[in-house]
């Protein structure tokens, strides 16, 4: 038994009052990064210490017989339980004894398992009873993880990068689905993310306490985290957690990315101090770059793993997803680097009906990476109000680098310099199979009202080297009755998806979304101020933004491959694949997909198990109708994909 403490102070580990040496949750550990729960919960959890003979051990808990004691946490301990009849293992957490009495911690216990009930994800631990062993412990039945913590794979030294990225990113994923749905999960760390083996994977990930996680969408007055209470693990808390400001998904963001620093460089960013200088320290140090600690890190990691420790949340990325995107290309460098990848299909699929070309205007910068550096003379095409591309062969600055750069001007005036940082890159490799140039987009940044409006006059100014981007704006009157019909035909298709509103083919090319966007924009900015009918003026604005919603979406990989999918496009997504995208991020938004649509996958292998009959008997057509019909129920089934990509290839990629 402990000593009782001979005057009661707040334990900053686990927010209870006893000695030092009796912290439940061991105060000497917290080096390991343990929860903290500091300031004035309503009720202050008492110290439990691990009796020599667990009475729970041997007890039948609904269905299941509990075996040993697995784990102890701040809430509860965790233990291994067995059905005695068909032998199947479940993990059972208890709250401890002493917080039953508290509706507030029966509250928060209770909290956790409608967080992940909410949720729903594979990489998320799966919960299945929750209930009360009389008189007074309450459980939560959950899947029992075999396998090991992060901390523990840490331990053992260091885990490979392409390993690493992808526990990165099954966390990313599992994170963006948990905040899509309110649910925060406010204390990540390696202790709480279980790799195990699954899907020929041995880090498998799993991601485990929910204790302490907010939900968005807890009843008015449910004060299950009371004022004034600062709760986390000192090592991987956000800035605005360590001074108790509001916390949001990129709270969470942060502690993810110290788990990718850690990963990373082999080091925590800040660590082997007291709490007070660890909390200090997340609020005002920066954090070494992990290339510093470990040169091997690619420089596009150490930006992505930078941006996410920003101590501002509004520095971070926007979301778990723009994280994730970041995290994918850095594996996707690092795979194209590798000899021979396995992968999604490379062909690309040819336009159904290819779209008339819209001319590329080129303008001429001079880039420099820092101040006094070399400037690079390079070609920019695609210039917008908030950023252009670079064409560049053999340089390719690293993600969120910040450029200057010098946009040249037709005319005697001087050139455009704007402050710019990386935005994508896209390598000799990737540009091969996109049929673009290599080079890199910038997205401007902290412009000027002055380079506001210099830019508004280039980018609708003249075009440079004879090629006209844009339609010419209506000049005469009789033009009106044609401004008023692209209005109102824009209006018309805007009824019908993205695709419809751009004009373009199911399979387009993601250059030819972004410039038959910009060519659109340009005409519908032109029609601003013109002596368009009412009716029709009145609805430029609307189409504007609804122009700016489907570049969004068909714009970027990410997101047009879910549209696509809920379409059941398969020919873009078969487009969005060949862009590389992560493996783990494909199978993800499958998983969604199929779990949105029941008997989908049921129905699609049925057309699947005809083609292939049909493609055996050497009936070519009718093989590639069921692949098409198998790849409307399951778009996102890369089997699939590639079997009617091969057979398509076979057939001399005739359509
Ligand atoms: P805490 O709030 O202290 O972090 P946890 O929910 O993480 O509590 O559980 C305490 C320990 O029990 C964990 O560190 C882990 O070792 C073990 N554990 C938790 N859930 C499981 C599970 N589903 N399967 C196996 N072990 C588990
Ligand atoms: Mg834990």
């Amino acid at each position: 038994m402990p000593e009782a403490p001979s005057r009661p102070t707040l334990c900053p580990t686990c927010g209870g009052t006893h000695g030092a040496e009796a912290c439940p949750r061991g105060a000497a550990r917290r080096g390991a990064g343990s929860t903290l729960a500091l300031g004035a919960p309503a009720i202050t959890p008492l110290p439990e210490v691990a009796q020599p003979a667990d009475p729970l051990v041997g007890q039948t808990v609904g269905n299941f017989r509990v075996v040993r004691a697995l784990g102890r946490g701040g809430m509860g301990t965790v233990y291994l339980a067995e059905h005695p009849v068909i032998g199947s293992k479940v993990a059972i957490k208890f709250l401890h004894e002493s917080m039953a009495g508290s509706p507030e911690l029966v509250g928060r216990f209770y909290d956790e398992a409608r967080a992940v009930n909410l949720i729903g994800h594979e990489n998320i631990v799966g919960i299945f009873d929750l209930s009360l062993l009389p008189p007074a412990r309450y459980y939560i039945v959950m899947e029992y993880l075999e396998g090991e913590t992060l901390t523990a794979r840490l331990r053992r030294g260091q885990v490979p990068l392409p390993v690493a990225l992808d526990i990165l990113l099954q966390l990313c994923d599992a994170l963006h689905c948990a905040h899509e749905r309110g649910v925060i999960h406010r204390d990540l760390k390696p202790d709480n993310v279980f790799l195990v083996k699954r899907r020929g994977k041995d880090h498998f990930v799993k991601l485990v306490d929910f204790g302490i996680a907010k939900l968005r969408d807890a009843p008015p007055g449910a004060k299950h985290t009371a004022a004034g209470m600062i709760v986390g693990t000192p090592e991987y808390m956000a800035p605005e957690q360590c001074d108790n400001r509001a916390v949001d998904a990129r709270t969470d963001l942060y502690a993810l990315g110290v788990m990718a620093y850690e990963l990373a460089s082999g080091r925590l960013p800040f660590a082997g101090r007291t709490i007070t200088q660890l909390l200090l320290a997340h609020l005002k140090e920066p954090p070494e770059p992990p290339r510093q600690l470990n040169p091997a890190v690619p420089p596009a990691l150490e930006a992505a793993v930078l941006r996410a420790l920003a101590k501002k949340p509004e520095d971070r990325f926007a979301d778990m997803a723009a994280f994730g995107t970041a995290l994918a290309g850095v594996l996707d460098a690092l795979a194209a680097q590798a000899p021979a990848r396995p992968g999604p299909p490379a062909e690309a699929p040819a336009p159904a009906a290819p779209a008339p070309p819209v001319p590329v205007p080129l303008w001429q910068a001079e880039v420099r990476a820092a101040a006094g550096a070399e400037p690079r003379r390079l070609a920019a095409s695609e210039l917008t109000r908030g950023g252009m591309y670079l064409r560049a062969e053999g340089w390719l600055p690293p993600m969120f680098a910040r450029l200057r750069v010098a946009l040249e001007r037709p005319g005697p005036e001087a050139p455009l310099e704007l402050a710019a940082e990386v935005v994508r890159q896209v390598s000799p490799q990737d540009a091969a199979a996109w049929r673009m140039a290599p080079g890199f987009a910038v997205q401007f940044v902290d412009l000027t009202a002055d380079q506001r409006a210099a830019l508004s006059r280039l980018v609708d100014g003249a075009p440079r080297q004879g090629q006209a981007p844009r339609t010419p704006a209506p000049a005469e009157e009789g033009n009106d009755v044609a401004a008023a019909a692209l209005v109102r035909d824009l209006h018309s298709r805007s009824a019908g998806g993205h695709y419809q509103l751009l004009g373009i083919p199911l399979d387009a090319e993601f250059t030819e979304v972004r410039s038959r966007a910009k060519a659109l924009r340009a005409q519908l900015e032109a029609l601003r101020g013109r002596p368009v009918p009412l009716e029709q003026a009145g609805q430029v604005g609307p189409l504007l933004e609804r122009l700016e919603i489907a570049v969004s979406v068909l714009g970027s990989p990410v997101e047009r491959l879910a549209y696509d999918a809920r379409r059941g496009n398969h020919l873009g997504v078969a487009r969005c694949v060949a862009t590389g995208l992560a493996p783990s991020l494909l199978e993800a938004r499958r998983r969604d997909f199929l779990a949105g649509n029941p008997g989908a996958e049921e129905e699609s292998q049925k057309h699947f198990v005809r083609a292939k009959v049909a493609r055996a008997m050497g009936n070519g057509p009718a093989a590639r109708a069921e692949y098409e019909a198998a790849l409307a129920k399951d778009p996102l089934n890369l089997d699939i994909q590639q079997a009617y990509w091969s057979l398509k290839r076979e057939d001399g990629g005739s359509r």
